[in-house]
């Protein structure tokens, strides 16, 4: 974590928020998009995923749109790859962290990567070896991402059992962090807490857990409270809520990242963003996608009276 903060905020907007989108985000407003919010502070953002281009059109840009973010100080630059071929791209760019995807779900994770979790952590064994063995990307972070951790479209609810059993495998194949994502929006705080007090218990000393929540049933910050309370530190969020889920045509996407930072700025812990600069950088998405709509009750209802960020108060 970046000195002098206390919570990670991680913008996931340039990726899960526009991977379902059918508008192309054309290549200069990604760039404008990422340039523009690790000017507001923005410790981490996952640029883009290394898929191929005749599956995911969104993302035919990964490796310019890298090459851009290079370019930018100050934040940490991640992406998203599914399996081993992503990976080689993702480090021959130069990403500083790739967020490699497995489901909890065996029938999930066959439908979305078309393999078994056996054969996903397989993968992932030979993506830290190749890591290690690229020149200049030695120091590349790799973080198992912990699909449908709260909740399956296709299994139904997922045993906190299995979980654990999954980071503990990620972990031991020589994960740096693993991320727990309530993929499809069906968690609630209760759940949240029971899950997050097992997984930060016998994890978080060895390795960051990241939440990734979405906000498909309107409890996504009540879970992100849910999980800091267990102590959790790193949190998933994409600008304006972009996203959506595709397994709930009208859903809304992830929880909106405005909105998570007044959250945790208004409980005195410090993100780093400076609050009103991010909500400028709304005006680039509604630029580049003139007919998506912006989530966020910040943006639309700006600051209570005498509202003091934390990070300004430091
Ligand atoms: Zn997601």
């Amino acid at each position: 974590m970046r000195p002098g903060i206390d919570v990670e905020c991680r913008e996931v907007g340039l990726r899960d928020g526009i991977q379902i989108q059918k508008v192309f985000f054309p290549t200069a407003g990604k760039i404008a998009w990422l340039t523009a919010e690790a000017a507001a502070g923005m410790p981490e953002i996952e640029v883009c995923s290394f898929v191929p281009p005749k599956l995911l059109p969104q993302f035919a840009d990964a490796a310019e749109v890298v090459a851009a973010a290079k370019k930018v100080e100050g934040f940490r630059i991640a992406a998203l790859s599914p399996n081993l071929r992503g990976a080689m791209d993702a480090f021959n760019a130069g990403v500083h962290k790739l967020n490699y995807v497995t489901s909890v779900s065996e029938e999930h994770n066959l439908a979305n990567v078309r393999r078994t979790i056996d054969e996903s952590i397989e993968d992932f064994k030979r993506i830290v070896a190749l890591r290690n063995e690229t020149a200049g990307s030695e120091k590349t972070i790799l973080c198992a991402g912990l699909a449908t951790a709260l909740g399956c479209s296709i299994a139904g609810q997922v045993p906190v059992a299995d979980v654990m059993k999954l980071a503990e495998r990620f972990v031991d194949a020589g994960a740096d962090e693993i991320s727990v994502s309530d993929t499809v929006g069906y968690a609630n705080p209760q759940q949240v807490k029971d899950m997050f007090t097992a997984v930060m218990g016998a994890f978080s000393k060895q390795v960051a857990v990241t939440a990734h929540f979405h906000d498909t049933r309107g409890l996504g910050l009540a879970n992100v409270y849910a999980a800091l309370e267990t102590g959790c530190r790193h949190f998933d969020a994409s600008l304006a809520g972009l996203g959506g889920c595709p397994f709930a045509p009208k859903a809304t996407g992830n929880i909106v990242m405005d909105d998570l930072v007044f959250l945790l700025e208004g409980a005195g812990l410090k993100t780093g963003v400076d609050l009103d600069k991010l909500v400028e950088v709304r005006d680039i998405i509604a630029a580049n996608l003139p007919d998506e709509p912006l989530n966020g009750m910040y943006a639309k209802a700006g600051a209570p009276k005498g509202f003091v960020p934390a990070t300004q108060a430091a």
